[in-house]
């Protein structure tokens, strides 16, 4: 199938319109048409090679949203016409332990990324939602409950699951005590989502500059990490902390705010970080962890309970040929929100 979307052909290169094939329908395959797709932070690490040399062209993007446009012969879960979602999975081996859970992003014969991975069977190099359609193996697309606005769920599929998988994995629920670093597109949804599970949630922001943002979307408010002061008044004062900073940086300022027995999970920085101080650690009995997506079923799963609670991020529109200064805008941290690119705006040839 003939498609087209926005490609990058080199790390310092801006993303240009790029024609491309889609597979052709395998028998358990389901060609979706693309509507909406998030714009995530990962999609310009993986752009500009922070993570290791890429394969170019490459067409990011793993927070899509859109309508089934045919399907393989084999395919029951789906019909033409479907509201269906991608994540940031489209293969695993569907054999080992972890897949047999639901946990294909821990699989042992290793996952497939929705870009930039080989494809298990053909090897060919897989390209992500800034397009207009895609072919994904049933097992990996996801159902869009009847009364969700696709136009504004999109960055469930990434921002949403991340930190919906540590906030279930840590058992926050009512009274829990959140802390969320960073407001950008995960740590918006962070707090969105622990709000609705009941608990009671602070930003661990750079500076005050979001708070009217924070206090939206239910947060008590931010605890700027520049304010010493503040920073020592809140030590032993959450049970689990987010983080979700983009870049090298030094956990110690925030372990040493967690609640004895309490876990800063790390979802932000894949990569190192400054060395992290030892003493909150072992006197408190304090975690460092981390946590990578969500598997299929909690990604579902998430879906029904944004549905339910009424859970929608926050999400700026815009056209496709907006995306370079997109990337600009979200390497200068400064949203309290999503991305999300409205692929009508790409026009099919
Ligand atoms: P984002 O929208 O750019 O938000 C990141 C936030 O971190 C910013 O809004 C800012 O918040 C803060 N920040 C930015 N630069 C910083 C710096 N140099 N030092 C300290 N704080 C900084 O990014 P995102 O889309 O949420 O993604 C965040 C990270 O998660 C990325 O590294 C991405 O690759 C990663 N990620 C991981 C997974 C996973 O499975 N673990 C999944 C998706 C994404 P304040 O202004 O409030 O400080
Ligand atoms: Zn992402």
């Amino acid at each position: 199938m003939k498609t087209v979307g926005y490609a990058a052909h080199n790390s310092d290169a801006h993303m240009v319109p790029y024609h491309f094939e889609r597979r052709d329908l395998r028998a358990n395959d389901v060609a979706i048409e693309i509507l909406y797709s998030g714009v995530c932070h990962s999609d310009l690490h993986t752009v500009n090679g922070d993570w290791g040399p890429q394969s170019y062209p490459l067409v990011p993007g793993h927070e899509i949203v859109g309508v089934v446009q045919s399907i393989g012969t084999d395919v029951t879960k789906y019909k033409i016409g479907d509201k269906v979602a991608v994540g940031c999975m489209v293969d695993s081996c569907q054999a080992c332990d972890q897949c047999d859970k639901g946990e294909e992003q821990y699989c042992r014969n290793g996952l497939t990324m929705t870009y930039g991975s080989p494809d298990r069977i053909s090897g060919d190099i897989t390209q992500g939602g800034y397009s207009k359609h895609i072919v994904v193996r049933e097992e990996f697309v996801l159902s869009l409950p009847e009364n969700m606005d696709l136009s504004k769920s999109a960055p469930i599929l990434c921002a949403g699951i991340t930190t919906y998988s540590p906030l279930r994995t840590w058992g926050v629920k009512a009274g829990s005590r959140v802390g969320v670093i960073g407001l950008g597109g995960l740590g918006h949804m962070a707090v969105k989502l622990a709000v609705a599970m009941g608990a009671e949630v602070t930003v661990l922001s750079r500076s005050k500059k979001k708070e009217q943002d924070a206090k939206a979307m239910g947060a008590l408010g931010i605890l700027a990490s520049s304010d010493e002061e503040a920073m020592q008044a809140a030590a032993n004062s959450f049970d689990l902390i987010i983080d979700t900073v983009p870049a090298k940086h030094d956990v110690t300022p925030y372990t040493q705010l967690l609640d004895i027995d309490g876990t800063l999970v790390i979802v932000g920085q894949v990569g190192p970080l400054e060395e992290p101080m030892t003493i909150p650690l072992i006197t408190g009995r304090r975690r460092i962890a981390g946590s990578l997506i969500g598997g299929i079923e909690e990604t579902q799963e998430v879906l029904e309970f944004c549905a339910k609670h009424n859970v929608y991020p926050e999400c700026e529109m815009i056209n496709v040929d907006q995306i370079n200064d997109a990337f600009e805008r979200m390497a200068k941290g400064d949203m309290a929100h999503r991305i999300v690119i409205d692929m009508a705006s790409l026009a099919a040839e």
